[in-house]
């Protein structure tokens, strides 16, 4: 993207519905976006896209809903389809997830891989595979931050209680392992990085009826802030592609925004004559300078393929020529707390490679 100014949009992905196993009704999510002052929310139900038939997917006011599908049964590795016009199925027990990865791509849709960590809760007897394709070439990202992992992790049958009445307390940031992964991926391809929700907003018994992890917290929390190249128009289609686009590029990042409100966070790249931001691939030149800048102090981290390169405590701004190329990203902490993650901007050696 040739453009250093552009159009932030803030919304949540993966978020379930009445539609499948969430609790919510459209209407309730919407209202819940809009205390939240969320510009976009992409609803995403087990197996089926019924909402979007049913007349979901439209703005809402000043919120535009989009309706995805969650791809997978249980005990198979799921796949966050998005922009898909007809229901994709599971066919059967031996189902291959890469299937439906690929008929998402043959529909004009793209997605990203969910929880990819995989989960193993024997006492909640729920068990999902760690996700194990990765040399696929049709998936367009992955899901690198999700609340729900990070809080069904962290759960126990001792601590569980204290889970349900501080949630948050289990936010503690994308998996090492994952984070590690994506940066291995980069080095080949680009691979959109999305911070999500895989909210429900369950309703618990039997003492009370106790909703844990409901759309009202977590849409203040982990949020993917989009950077589009024009304005949102009141238009479905219109809107609905450029932030589709921005998506599949990568020109967004992901932040806790219960931590600090991360809108307003940069990351870019300086050429003689234009800007590259988050996501955009270019063929190294001769130097580059990169630029990344935050809404509050906070410690700021340059990843240069996977390693770091140049870590800033308490500031809001980071600036360094670059003459090597390489996969650069960012990573922001406040007070130690996992806060922001850019996607990366590829400075290729070669761009055939
Ligand atoms: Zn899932
Ligand atoms: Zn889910």
């Amino acid at each position: 993207m040739d453009k250093q100014e552009c159009y932030e949009y803030v919304g949540v992905l993966h978020v379930h519905t009445k539609y499948s196993d969430g609790s919510g009704s459209i209407k309730k999510i919407v209202k819940e976006a809009k205390k939240a002052g969320l510009d976009y929310v992409i609803i995403s139900d087990h197996n089926n896209i019924i909402a979007k038939k049913d007349g979901a997917e439209r703005w809402h006011d000043n919120v535009l809903l989009l309706v995805g599908e969650e791809i997978g049964i249980k005990r198979t590795e799921h796949y966050l389809a998005i922009g898909i016009d007809e229901t994709i199925e599971p066919d059967n027990d031996d189902y291959d997830i890469r299937k439906s990865i690929e008929i998402v791509k043959l529909q004009g849709g793209f997605g990203f891989i969910a929880h990819p960590y995989g989960i193993n809760k024997k006492q909640f007897k729920l068990k999902i595979p760690v996700y194990d394709y990765w040399d696929d070439p049709n998936y367009t990202g992955i899901e690198i931050w999700s609340y729900m992992h990070d809080w069904s992790h962290n759960v126990n049958l001792f601590n569980i209680f204290y889970y349900y009445i501080y949630p948050r307390k289990a936010i503690d940031g994308p998996p090492k392992d994952i984070l590690k992964k994506w940066d291995e991926l980069c080095q080949k391809r680009r691979v959109t990085g999305i911070g999500v929700l895989d909210v429900h907003a369950k309703y618990i018994f039997p003492f009370v009826m106790f909703q844990f992890l409901s759309y009202r917290r977590t849409f203040q929390s982990i949020r993917t802030h989009i950077l589009a190249s024009s304005k949102l128009s009141s238009n479905l289609e219109e809107s609905k592609k450029l932030l589709y686009d921005c998506l599949k590029e990568g020109y967004c990042f992901f932040a806790d925004d219960y931590i600090a409100d991360s809108r307003g966070f940069r990351f870019y790249a300086i050429l003689d004559d234009s800007h590259l931001i988050m996501g955009d691939e270019y063929k190294m030149p001769e130097k580059v300078n990169l630029v990344v800048k935050t809404p509050l102090p906070s410690k700021i981290t340059l990843i240069k393929d996977g390693k770091i390169f140049i870590e800033k405590d308490d500031s809001c701004t980071l600036t360094t020529e670059v003459t090597n190329s390489g996969v650069y990203r960012v990573e922001a902490k406040i007070d130690n707390k996992p806060w922001i993650y850019s996607n990366p901007i590829y400075l290729r050696e070669n761009l055939d490679t």
